[in-house]
């Protein structure tokens, strides 16, 4: 039941006690004085006779300045107004002054229109002020339609049109980046069918712009609970996201080469074991050393040498298919991972390598030449036993002259 405070005096506040209290709980103050902080919690607010609070429209006047009535209609009904009395009222806020005789049936839909317009004016207000924060808060009614977002970003088509309104409109209508948008409505009828709140980061990619969102979702219900919308609230967070990125890569990219690791590369080989063994597929390595490389060193600087291992990761990665991981083992020494290849594929792919970086000029130095080893998983092998052995073959390749590949 909706909650009614009257104002008033006695006589007068019985009668409008008694037409109202079969449809209100009704709570009463005898003068505006007397009013405390319960009002707070009621839906309307009913002054019955000028006198309560003529000898106080300070009351009124403190009322309005401090916007205590900001989200409750203030309503006045009395019988015997002096002339400037309804100005008076009207200017503190009062939304409607009713004087007798009147019917009882129009002072009850005039409280209820009261009630239903100061509820909407909130609303409004309510998003008004949350514009202020730097998130996007948004309403969606249980057909994914936009009521209100506090915030237009660039990834909605029209946005920055003046007369643009997002309300009414579906995601799938207005963003630019179709295919999370889709997710986007699908997320919400979700949650509206289970009722369950989400929360996830999607990346954006619309006007060449990369950008992370924190979505959170949760479902709105009406007064007798039953589902009726979505609220959501959305966090650009692309400086973390980036930063996360940034070391999560870090950890696990060499810098010199941007090639894998020892330590990834280390754990992609358990991986892979893993996987091999559970998938009954195939599954080679090959690892490779340059040759001579302390002369290079030597005789041209540690740049020059930094530039060879860099030409050689470069002949790696454009090697690399979706079924090739590659990683710096140690300093000139690297990692080869075959998914699903045969030996004799790896050991066509260590040639192309080996001919490859034979073949490749430098600009100030003599060309340089790699040995590899390669190996194919067998049944009890595990990363260890699988490096030894491809290390092995990669130390047979040194002592038969370098510049080869054996297959071990
Ligand atoms: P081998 O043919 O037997 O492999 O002979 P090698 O001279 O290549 O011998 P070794 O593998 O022992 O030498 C590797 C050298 O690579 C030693 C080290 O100074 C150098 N090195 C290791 N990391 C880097 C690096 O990041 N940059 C440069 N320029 N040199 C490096
Ligand atoms: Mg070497
Ligand atoms: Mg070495």
């Amino acid at each position: 039941m909706k909650k009614i405070l009257i104002i008033g005096e006695n006589s007068e506040t019985n009668d409008l006690y008694n037409l109202l209290s079969t449809d209100y709980d009704i709570i009463c103050a005898y003068s505006a004085e007397k009013v405390n902080t319960a009002f707070q919690n009621v839906n309307a607010i009913i002054i019955n006779s000028v006198q309560a609070i003529r000898n106080d429209f300070s009351f009124l006047k403190k009322a309005h300045q401090n916007g205590t009535f900001a989200f409750i209609p203030l309503l006045m009904i009395t019988g015997t107004p002096q002339t400037d009395d309804e100005l008076q009222c009207l200017s503190y806020g009062v939304v409607d002054f009713i004087t007798t005789p009147f019917q009882e049936i129009t002072v009850k839909n005039r409280i209820e229109n009261a009630i239903c317009i100061k509820d909407s004016a909130s609303f409004y207000e309510i998003e008004r002020m949350l514009k202020a924060l730097p998130s996007n808060i948004y309403l969606k009614d249980a057909d994914g339609k936009y009521i209100f977002a506090t915030h237009y970003w660039h990834h909605l088509d029209h946005s920055d049109e003046p007369e643009w309104s997002i309300r009414g409109k579906t995601d799938i209508e207005i963003r630019k980046d179709k295919e999370n948008a889709k997710k986007a409505m699908e997320k919400d009828m979700e949650v509206i069918r289970t009722g369950k709140g989400d929360n996830y980061i999607i990346e954006i990619n619309a006007d060449g712009i990369q950008e992370f969102f924190h979505v959170y979702k949760e479902p709105v219900t009406d007064h007798d609970g039953n589902i009726n919308g979505i609220i959501g609230l959305l966090n650009n967070v692309t400086e973390q996201e980036q930063l996360k990125r940034q070391l999560k890569s870090a950890a696990i990219i060499d810098g010199l080469t941007g090639l894998f690791n020892r330590h990834e590369i280390q754990s992609q080989v358990e991986k892979a074991i893993c996987a091999t063994k559970q998938n009954k597929s195939t599954f080679s390595v090959i690892m490779l050393d340059i040759d001579n490389f302390k002369q290079v060193n030597d005789c041209y600087g540690h740049k020059h040498g930094d530039m060879v291992i860099i030409k050689l990761a470069e002949i790696l990665k454009s090697n690399m298919g979706s079924n090739l991981s590659a990683g710096r083992w140690g300093g000139e020494e690297f990692m080869i991972l075959l998914y699903d290849t045969e030996i004799s594929s790896a050991k066509y792919i260590a040639e192309l390598i080996r001919k490859c970086f034979e073949n490749t000029d430098f600009p100030d130095i003599k060309p340089q030449t790699v040995s590899l080893g390669v190996t194919q998983m067998k049944d009890g092998d595990t990363a260890d036993s699988l490096c030894i052995r491809v290390d092995n073959g990669l130390y047979k390749a040194k002592k038969q002259g370098k510049n080869r590949v054996i297959v071990i």
